[in-house]
């Protein structure tokens, strides 16, 4: 990375999943920065979206003693947490306190074990284009360290075209649209979408889209104009993205919104249909 010092770059990690199948293609380690810019209904980590703001009411719900309020911080006993998940379930602030602050060489070398068997490295938070100086310094990295590719999975809100050098370095951008409607994209995330819409199409043009992404909430927007203006934009700029259609699912959703409706199957066929119609190489319904 060019002008920087890596070590000199911090980021906010919520979480180093060293193996995943699900987060891309192959089998991938996954690093998970903390803190997103929109709030949306069915966020499935809702404790990776603000900072830890040191309440301490987690502290005492930890029941194997891993957490401490010292000086004004929490402070996390890796040694002693048993991954029980009570803290995240019970901060009322929508965080964790397990949250780290570590720079891109400490992020690499606790993967560095497991690069000879993964086939990539996917960034997702949170939001990581949230902290783009870091992200693109963890990208450079991992490809002129260990030749490892990375995905970027993101909300679309940062501005991608002022980072040339993460788009060209990062092995492909998987970019959530959540609404094509920019008043029924509010009202799911509480984020206008003008951003994420320029990032599609800058994306698919500078060919760095590796999947394009829609949740289908029946209801809570328009599916089916959402499906079928973003598979005119990747026919139009001859992206070879696949577009995945996601059913809604209420796993790991806040309490509030858990009882959203699940589209029907045929619904989903019916918009892959329509992606296909369109034009779209490779579409795929989960
Ligand atoms: S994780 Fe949540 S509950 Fe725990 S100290 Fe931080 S803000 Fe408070
Ligand atoms: S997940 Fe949280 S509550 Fe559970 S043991 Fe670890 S620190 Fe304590």
């Amino acid at each position: 990375m060019k002008n920087l010092h890596i070590d000199e770059l911090a980021g906010s990690v919520a979480k180093i999943l060293p193996s995943s199948a699900v987060d891309g293609p192959g089998n991938r380690s996954v690093v998970f920065l903390q803190g997103c810019d929109f709030d949306c209904k069915y966020c499935h980590n809702p404790e990776t979206r603000k900072p830890c703001i040191a309440c301490g009411f987690c502290v005492s719900h930890c029941p194997a003693g891993a957490l401490k309020l010292s000086d004004g911080q929490v402070l996390w006993d890796r040694s002693r947490c048993t991954d029980c998940g009570t803290c995240i379930s019970r901060c009322p602030h929508s965080s964790s306190p397990k949250v780290q602050q570590l720079s891109v060489s400490e992020v690499l070398d606790s993967l560095k074990r497991y690069i000879p068997f993964i086939r990539g490295l996917t960034v997702s938070g949170g939001e990581c284009g949230l902290q783009a100086a870091f992200l693109t310094g963890l990208v450079c990295s991992a490809q002129e360290r260990y030749q490892l590719g990375t995905l970027i999975d993101t909300n679309g809100s940062t501005d991608y075209s002022l980072f040339p050098e993460l788009v060209e370095s990062a092995e492909g951008f998987m970019l959530d649209v959540k609404a094509w409607d920019g008043t029924e994209h509010k009202e799911l995330t509480g984020a206008p979408n003008g951003m994420v819409l320029r990032n599609l199409d800058y994306l698919a043009r500078e060919g760095k889209l590796f999947e394009v992404r829609t949740v289908v909430v029946p209801g809570f927007f328009d599916a089916v104009q959402t499906v079928r203006e973003v598979s005119r934009v990747l026919v139009s700029c001859r992206s070879q993205a696949r577009y995945k259609i996601i059913a809604f699912r209420p796993q790991g959703v806040r309490p509030q919104f858990r009882s959203l409706p699940q589209p029907e199957r045929a619904f989903l066929e019916q918009l892959a249909n329509l992606a296909r119609s369109e034009g779209v190489r490779e579409v795929v319904v989960v």
